[in-house]
């Protein structure tokens, strides 16, 4: 292996204590930085998702409130309790785990959300707050990249990055922040003409598809950094990213692997987000 591991759960680990010693600091002030998750529905793997997250606040100093909901739950009475934790003074962050049922409008119920406590950053202002280079909360899963860069010193100006796959939660703020640090960026998707010819000319490549394989060894330049952000199922049904991580990692400069690569990091961004969100509110009164 030539890659140098770039651990996702290290970095957490560090990033976490650091959210805890500002969390504690809230607290002597009498301040309970707290983060209400709301979930609507038995989504199974959503159900996995919330608890990771309320127990990384809970491990972290954090306050944290599980809102369960049936899937039968209506848009208004959902609008309804988003409008409530709006108002709550004991909660600084609100996460309404996505996906919501059908009948519900996903992209309302995040409109509704205060963008004062938006620490998924999927708001509308906090989109526009990162395209505009104004103060705003980041998604998680592109923020965390972000720190996973910055964790190796990773200077961007001039360079070249790639990113793969233009959503709005990963690829498409992924890109924004990458052109706000100075790099050269190129958005790929799944009409991209010529993937590989894109790859082969990037310093730096973020894939974010969902399809296993997607970026393979022959499309990496040797010594660029690969951040694999893809969460996939292999054949044996074990967890994996979209970068066929054994033979990428012989020509990669850097590497994240799957799992223990972005997936911690995107947790661990929330956590980043509610306790500035809280300090932010501690500031403002
Ligand atoms: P998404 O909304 O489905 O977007 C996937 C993107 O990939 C789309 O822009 C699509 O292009 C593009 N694409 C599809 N096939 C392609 C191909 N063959 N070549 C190039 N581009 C292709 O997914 P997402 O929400 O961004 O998530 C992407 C992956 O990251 C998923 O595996 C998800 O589970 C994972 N994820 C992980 C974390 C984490 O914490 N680690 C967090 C969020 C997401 P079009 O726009 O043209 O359709």
């Amino acid at each position: 292996m030539t890659a140098q591991l770039i651990n996702g759960n290290e970095l957490s680990r560090k990033l976490r204590g650091e959210v805890a010693e500002r969390a504690a600091a809230l607290k002597a002030k009498g301040i309970t930085p707290g983060l209400a998750v709301v979930l609507v529905g038995d989504n199974p793997a959503s159900q996995v998702y919330v608890r990771n997250k309320v127990k990384a606040c809970e491990d972290n100093g954090l306050h944290s409130v599980l809102e369960k909901y049936e899937a039968s739950m209506t848009e208004a009475e959902l609008l309804a309790r988003v409008d409530a934790l709006n108002q709550d003074p004991s909660i600084h962050g609100i996460l309404v785990q996505l996906p919501l049922p059908a009948h519900i409008d996903a992209q309302k119920v995040i409109e509704a959300i205060s963008p004062a406590k938006d620490v998924d950053g999927f708001h509308i202002a906090s989109a526009g707050a990162l395209m505009t280079g104004m103060p705003g909360f980041w998604p998680c899963t592109p923020y965390g990249c972000m720190k996973m860069l910055e964790s190796i010193g990773y200077d961007l100006k001039g360079k070249h990055a790639v990113v793969i796959g233009r959503s709005n939660i990963v690829g498409k703020p992924m890109a924004l922040m990458l052109l706000a640090k100075d790099a050269t960026v190129t958005v790929c998707h799944s009409r991209t003409a010529d993937l590989k010819a894109q790859t082969l000319q990037a310093d730096v490549i973020v894939a974010a598809v969902g399809k296993r394989n997607v970026l393979t060894a022959d499309m990496v330049k040797p010594g660029a950094v690969v951040l694999d952000v893809g969460m996939n199922r292999n054949d044996e049904g074990k967890l994996c990213g979209d970068v066929d991580f054994e033979g990428v990692k012989e020509v990669a400069g850097y590497i994240t692997p799957v799992p223990g690569g972005v997936g911690p990091m995107t947790i661990t961004m929330l956590l980043v987000n509610t306790i500035e969100a809280a300090e932010r509110d501690a500031a403002a009164r």
